[in-house]
């Protein structure tokens, strides 16, 4: 089962204007074929349909604790996307009924990459790619063949790689360079992870080909920090007493990729320090939240107080 923590797995620093084209190039992160809900889907799945579990039990709890940072990295782009689609927080944002809007006041957005990003959904994000085509389970790769479902997953990692660099290669503001930064980091520690893993199996070095593509993290300013704490030597078993197993697999003698800052791979229990979740106010001309919103405050308030 999942547990709930309500903090993002990094923190973002806040949009200093609304760029809904940059927010649809973080789509792909999101619902394109390598994105998170592609990784999310692929160790879910594995790990539900993973057959012998106690037996195989380091190569299982490898799959299942991914699947929860997964899980994570869905929420943290997505936050990423509202962010940069919406801007910085407005401070009359929750307040009036939006006013006159007879002079439409959101002209702009029908020249928007993606529309239907505002239409339908205010600027929040959902499963779709940069071009708006929803994500889908043809993404999901689960063969009940652990080889080839690691195989499969390494491939995917790369490919992931490949993808935040082009994001990040399109975008300039702090928010979206930070969504790709981070999961750069973390996408070089799961490409290693699966590597390792059918190293341990079937003897083959294919960490000996890493990094895939060939991106030197050292140079990638957002990616700093992460590796000067250690994130690139971190797995996480996102669990207060489950999946320790995997250090098997990551530990066990084995060091940091060349390239990277060195040191020896460690399985951390629990989670990430995490960041805080942006507050994302309404917006009145858009009907969001609507339905008198002083009085749902007030109600929410009460509701707050009771519950203390
Ligand atoms: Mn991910
Ligand atoms: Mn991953």
């Amino acid at each position: 089962m999942f547990m709930r923590v309500d903090q993002l797995q990094a923190n973002l620093p806040p949009p200093k204007k609304a760029d809904p084209n940059a927010a649809a190039a973080l789509q792909e992160l999101l619902g394109g074929k390598y994105g998170e809900m592609s990784t999310l889907g692929n160790y879910m799945f594995q790990s539900f349909n993973f057959r012998s579990k106690d037996k195989l039990r380091p190569f299982y709890s490898l799959v299942a604790s991914i699947t929860a940072e997964e899980l994570g990295h869905v929420e943290l782009v997505s936050n990423g996307v509202a962010m940069v689609a919406n801007g910085p927080d407005k401070a009359n944002g929750d307040k009036g009924d939006g006013g006159d809007i007879s002079g439409a006041p959101f002209a702009d957005m029908k020249e928007i990459r993606s529309a239907a990003s505002f239409l339908s959904h205010a600027g929040g994000a959902v499963p779709v790619d940069s071009n708006g085509v929803s994500w889908n389970q043809g993404f999901v790769t689960s063969t009940g063949n652990v080889v080839v479902d690691l195989l499969h997953n390494f491939h995917l990692e790369c490919g992931a790689r490949l993808h935040k660099l082009r994001v990040y290669e399109t975008v300039s503001d702090a928010t979206s360079r930070e969504v790709c930064g981070y999961l750069l980091v973390r996408g070089s520690v799961h490409a290693h992870a699966y590597a390792l893993a059918l190293k341990k199996i079937t003897g083959v070095d294919l960490d000996k080909f890493l990094p895939t593509p060939n991106i030197n993290l050292s140079k990638i300013p957002e990616c700093q920090k992460y590796l000067d704490e250690g994130s690139h030597r971190r797995l996480y078993t996102f669990s207060p007493n489950d999946y320790r197993e995997m250090a098997g697999i990551w530990g066990n003698g084995e060091t940091a990729l060349p390239g990277d800052p060195p040191g020896e791979l460690e399985v951390v229990d629990g989670h990430p320090d995490g960041g805080k979740i942006h507050q994302l106010t309404g917006i009145p001309s858009a009907f969001t939240p609507d339905y008198a919103p002083e009085e749902m405050f007030e109600i929410a308030s009460k509701l707050y107080k009771a519950s203390r």
